[in-house]
């Protein structure tokens, strides 16, 4: 059997609360949010926090709402929240593609978004989200705020720029009307992480694409993201040539490891698949059709 080290372990009682306990505790201690991740990791000794602080009853950090034209989501909103979220869904299909293939339900049910980005696992989902649709992360600390991009905030794999006394409180994807998003998965049986993953939004005026985005997981893209290609992308004709011609540039970009989920040429070729597929089906979407 598994056991975690010891540790002290506190429940939070508000943001405040969870802050004063980090900065009393110092960098051995660590918040738990659905632990979905974390206690895994400390059932395997790969984490050792001396001290737990449970956030789990700041319900005042589980929510989905506009806000100066942006949706801001709780760092404690759960997987199925947003799974479920029809303002989530009227804004971007991509969160309830996503979500439909992250784990399962009993996972679902309890991890949070927050912790999801905490993590900073490179094969997580809901980071190639953010990185697409160029999220805001919200930080605080006992002596304020501050907000990092999405695509600055992981600092290599399980690292990320939340600080010891720190907490990630918010994530914010910036409203585009007329767009449309989508995200492609590829896994070995329902339910696991993924083989490689695109997350995609494309913004058109007429045909020619004024925005887009293009989130990577799984494949060892820098910040979950491909600049290279929606740089190329932008100001096209959304034709399905320059599509694919954005989908080889993100194979080119794809620096995957081999692993029991596959050989890197197989992972390349799926990042080139992949973001063709979200991209095609985003592009449809602006455009108005159901896919
Ligand atoms: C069987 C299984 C399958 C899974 N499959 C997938 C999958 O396919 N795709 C996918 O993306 N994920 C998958 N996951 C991970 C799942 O999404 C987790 O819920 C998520 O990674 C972590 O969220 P959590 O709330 O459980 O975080 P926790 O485990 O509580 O915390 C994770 C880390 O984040 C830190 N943290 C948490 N919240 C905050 C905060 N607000 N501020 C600062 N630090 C914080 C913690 O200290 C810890 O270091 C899977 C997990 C399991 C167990």
């Amino acid at each position: 059997m598994q056991v975690p080290a010891p540790f002290e372990y506190e429940r939070a009682t508000s943001v405040d609360h969870a802050l004063a306990l980090l900065e009393r505790h110092g960098p051995e201690a660590r918040v738990i949010a659905g632990g979905h991740s974390l206690l895994p990791m400390m059932k395997l000794r790969l984490a050792r926090p001396e001290m737990l602080i449970d956030i789990n009853d700041l319900s005042d950090l589980d929510y989905i709402k506009i806000d100066s034209g942006e949706i801001a989501v709780g760092a404690m909103t759960r997987h199925v929240s947003i799974l479920d979220s029809a303002l989530l869904a009227e804004h971007y299909s991509i969160f309830r593609e996503a979500e439909k293939v992250i784990a399962d339900p009993i996972v679902r049910n309890r991890g949070t978004i927050g912790g999801s980005f905490c993590q900073a696992d490179p094969s997580e989902d809901l980071s190639a989200v953010g990185a697409a649709l160029r999220a805001t992360m919200v930080i605080r600390s006992s002596s304020g705020t501050r907000t990092v991009a999405a695509r600055d905030f992981h600092d290599g794999p399980y690292q990320t720029l939340v600080g010891p006394a720190e907490m990630l409180v918010e994530i914010r994807f910036p409203i585009r009307p007329g767009s449309g998003s989508a995200y492609e998965k590829v896994e070995r049986r329902a339910g696991d992480w993924a083989i490689a993953a695109a997350g995609t939004f494309v913004r058109l005026d007429g045909d020619t694409v004024a925005d887009c985005g293009i989130g990577l997981t799984a494949v060892g893209v820098e910040h979950f993201a491909c600049g290279a290609a929606e740089d190329f992308l932008r100001g096209k004709q959304a034709t399905a040539d320059n599509i694919a011609a954005a989908g080889q540039i993100c194979h080119d970009a794809a620096d995957p490891q081999a692993d029991q989920r596959g050989p890197v040429d197989y992972k390349r070729h799926l990042a080139r698949e992949l973001v063709t597929r979200a991209l095609t089906r985003s592009a449809a979407r602006a455009r108005g059709e159901k896919v």
